[in-house]
């Protein structure tokens, strides 16, 4: 989903809140519209943008000038919160779009926190260590007035991991000598005062997401009166009843990072009913196997930033059976389940009609256009959105800032609980909401949860006059 869609999303969702009559216990229907017309302007532009440029001297093409960006799109609902990313794809359009995903995550997870975004245009993979350590503390330099504890809260986001975070964290110390320099960044290491599990926990809640929605609904909550409900209603029923009938569930995972890696291992380990991982992908392959491929020996293999096996020596060398397919056929495979964990506009127009899952998770941020979500919700396919499934990290992030305010460690037991407390309630919420709706899909019913909160919190505020 691009900026514009997005952007299109909240539009429609704002028109239909301006006619509920209820809403905001507003009864004058031109005094709602106003007020409505009003968020949906707030909402829909950005707060900031900041872009500069990094100059860095490197080995390979000598000075180089790297585009670098900080979107802060909204702070209604609290501080200011968003990962950096590194990916040669960044640019201001996508980091502006995820910005304002961060402010709709955030809300709907009731989380106290605004949303942000940051990006730098590099491939990480291309600069040696020595290289990025220069540009991760030059990003700080350049946008050291625009985040901290009490404004803005960076993180880490595709590309980026707790090494960067903890090296930004020392640039910012140095900046700031005195400031509660700990609660600047969220994803830090354990050792620089990160929670256990942060890195584990977009992966896991992404797969929770899909999870509990499988095991806690019984037939009973299909009461709505749409069609295209009881189409996805039946679609979980069927996978139910196929788990129950011994046939495992089968599933593909595009992307084998933090949030690929570790849903597909989850999807692996699962006791309550069998699946079989019979997919995942990374940037130049597709690994398959109709039996499920061993995630675990994959995780050994790919454990020091390498990538899957792609011939038959690293297959042998990985102790895995399996067959090397292109990279896209990890989003047409047969499968039942397709975790989106990779980048953005995956699923589109052009190849929608080719997917053959029936419940798609998008553990990325943005996979699916808005014109492929009208097409799954008509065939009764299960698309759980990023702002819903994705959010164990940010989740996790608030408890380490809350951390780092107590000086005080959670234990990893803690932080799961934690974070699996605060995302079923979402879910439940959601998913309540989503099956007794009519002509919606699950997106929009995400959005339309987290723009009323963000328009009660404006109307509030006194900012919609
Ligand atoms: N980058 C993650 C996301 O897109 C986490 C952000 C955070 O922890 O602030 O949700």
């Amino acid at each position: 989903m691009k900026r514009t869609e997005t952007q299109a999303l909240i539009e429609t969702v704002m028109s239909d809140l301006a006619e509920r009559s209820s809403f905001l216990g507003i009864e004058d229907d031109e005094k709602r519209r106003f007020v409505c017309g009003s968020a949906k302007e707030i909402l829909k532009t950005t707060d900031k943008v900041i872009k500069s440029y990094i100059r860095v001297s490197t080995e390979k093409d000598g000075i180089v000038r790297i585009p670098a960006y900080r979107v802060q799109h909204n702070n209604i609902s609290g501080f200011y919160k968003g990962g950096i990313r590194f990916s040669e794809f960044v640019n201001e359009a996508e980091v502006e779009n995820l910005a304002i995903l961060m402010t709709l995550k955030n809300a709907l997870h009731r989380l106290p926190y605004g949303g942000a975004k940051g990006g730098v245009h590099v491939d990480p993979r291309k600069f040696t260590d020595k290289e990025l350590n220069l540009i991760s503390k030059k990003y700080v330099q350049r946008f050291s007035r625009d985040i901290g504890p009490n404004h803005d809260i960076p993180a880490p986001d595709l590309g980026t991991n707790e090494k960067i975070v903890d090296w930004m964290v020392g640039e910012f110390k140095t900046i700031h000598p005195g400031e509660p320099y700990l609660g600047s960044f969220t994803g830090k290491s354990v050792e620089n005062g990160g929670a256990r599990g942060r890195r584990e926990a977009t992966g896991r809640g992404t797969f929770l997401s899909y999870s509990w929605l499988l095991d806690q609904w019984s037939g009973t909550h299909a009461n709505g009166t749409d069609i295209n409900r009881h189409k996805q209603w039946d679609t979980l029923k069927t996978l139910r009843q196929q788990a129950e009938d011994g046939k495992a569930i089968r599933v593909a995972v595009q992307g084998f990072g933090n949030v690929g890696g570790v849903a597909a291992l989850e999807a692996y380990q699962y006791m309550k009913y069998n699946h079989q991982v019979v997919a995942v992908s990374d940037r130049f392959t597709t690994l398959y196997h109709e039996d499920g491929l061993d995630v675990k020996k994959l995780i050994e293999y790919t454990k020091n930033g390498r990538d899957l096996p792609s011939n038959r020596e690293q297959l042998l060398e990985a102790g895995v059976t399996a067959q090397v397919k292109p990279v896209e056929d990890v989003l047409t495979i047969d499968t039942d389940v397709l975790i989106l964990a990779a980048i953005e506009d995956q699923i589109h127009q052009d190849n929608m009609e080719e997917v053959k899952a029936k419940v798609l998770i998008e553990g990325a941020n943005a996979p699916i256009s808005l014109e492929a979500d009208d097409y799954f919700e008509r065939e009764g396919t299960v698309v759980i959105p990023d702002i819903l499934a994705n959010a164990g990290g940010v989740i996790v992030s608030y408890l380490e800032w809350k951390q780092s305010r107590v000086t005080e460690l959670f234990t990893e037991e803690e932080i799961i609980e934690n974070m699996s407390k605060q995302m079923i309630e979402t879910l439940k919420n959601v998913y309540d909401t989503y099956f007794s709706s009519v002509g919606q899909t699950m997106r929009t019913t995400c959005f339309t949860l987290s723009l009323e909160r963000l328009t009660s919190l404006l109307y509030r505020h006194g900012k919609l006059f």
